[in-house]
């Protein structure tokens, strides 16, 4: 499978839109910004405190993407960010986590309620999920890189939010959004493969291992090592499957295979709670309940799972 993957294979994965344009050479023209601030076919992508504004029955909710005419909303925002254009559609993400109770605001309540994306990602089509997770992910970091992280002063937004600048003149830091790469590896000796358990997860739920990168490290290098530190086993025949943007709050995700040199399992930290080895048979067989279940279908963990499970033979 990974042999043959098509170019565009991280296509495939939630939170990625297919067709959105981000247009960074329009970052520094207001003008142009102002216009579509105006027009009413742009839709502002609202964010409460790392929760997106969400319309629909619960079993199919989609993105409240109210209009960006009239200027209801700027007495609400504290941040916006030109995202992109899709289909001919501008995306503004604006921050309202200033608002202190969002549903006696008849103005945000009148669209959806503000929820959790983990929870609503998986049910929603790709595009949708991906523009609320970018969103979410962008004002996130604004929210946390209001100060310059080298003398203290505040800062401020420029580039569309793109971009933040220390206002001390003596400082003047550039700060650029940031995204923390994390390895996710599945494992596999022949026809098993090695999933494992953290306390905090949801009952049940067994998944393929991850980390995050340390400073000095290539990718091959932190899968290798995390292995070695979670379940003592070493790999070889490290393989990129895909990557996934996981900003929960702003990962990452490079997904890999390896191939295991050894196989007896010794728990070296205290990251999990259990690991073994599956076989395809057991996998496929899995009762999804709170004995046993796979990662969730929306994580490119499971999208690791699926496509081992279906290179059988
Ligand atoms: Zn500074």
């Amino acid at each position: 499978m990974t042999r043959d993957q098509p170019p565009d294979a991280a296509a495939e994965n939630f939170y990625i839109h297919p067709g959105l344009e981000r247009h960074a050479e329009r970052r520094h023209d207001d003008a142009w910004l102002a216009e579509r601030l105006r027009d009413p076919s742009t839709r502002l992508v609202p964010v409460w405190r790392a929760k997106n504004l969400i319309a629909g029955p619960r079993e199919a909710p989609r993105p409240a993407l109210p209009s960006a005419a009239g200027d209801w909303w700027r007495r609400l925002s504290r941040q916006e960010a030109f995202m992109g254009i899709a289909d001919g559609v501008a995306y503004v993400a604006i921050d309202v986590g200033g608002v202190a109770a969002p549903e006696d605001e008849p103005a945000l309540a009148g669209h959806g309620t503000f929820v959790d994306l983990r929870t609503t990602g998986p049910l929603m089509p790709r595009g949708d999920g991906a523009l609320l997770a970018y969103a979410r992910g962008l004002l996130w970091w604004h929210q946390r890189h209001r100060f310059c992280g080298v003398c203290g002063h505040t800062t401020e937004s420029h580039e569309a939010g793109h971009r933040r600048t220390c206002g001390n003149a003596d400082c003047g830091t550039l700060h650029f959004p940031r995204t923390d790469p994390a390895v996710i590896v599945l494992v596999h000796d022949g026809d098993r493969c090695l999933l494992g358990r953290q306390r905090i997860w949801p009952p049940g739920m067994h998944s393929v291992l991850a980390g995050f990168l340390e400073p000095g490290e290539s990718l091959e290098m932190a899968v290798a090592r995390e292995i070695k530190e979670e379940v003592g086993i070493e790999v070889a025949d490290i393989r990129y499957q895909s990557s996934q943007p996981w900003p929960f709050p702003q990962s990452l995700m490079v997904g890999f295979t390896a191939r295991a040199t050894t196989t007896e399992i010794f728990f070296g930290d205290d990251e999990l709670e259990d690991a073994g080895w599956y076989s395809r048979a057991d996998l496929r067989a899995s009762p999804e309940d709170e004995s046993f279940r796979l990662p969730r279908r929306d994580s490119i963990a499971r999208r690791l799972v699926d496509e081992w499970l279906a290179a059988d033979g």
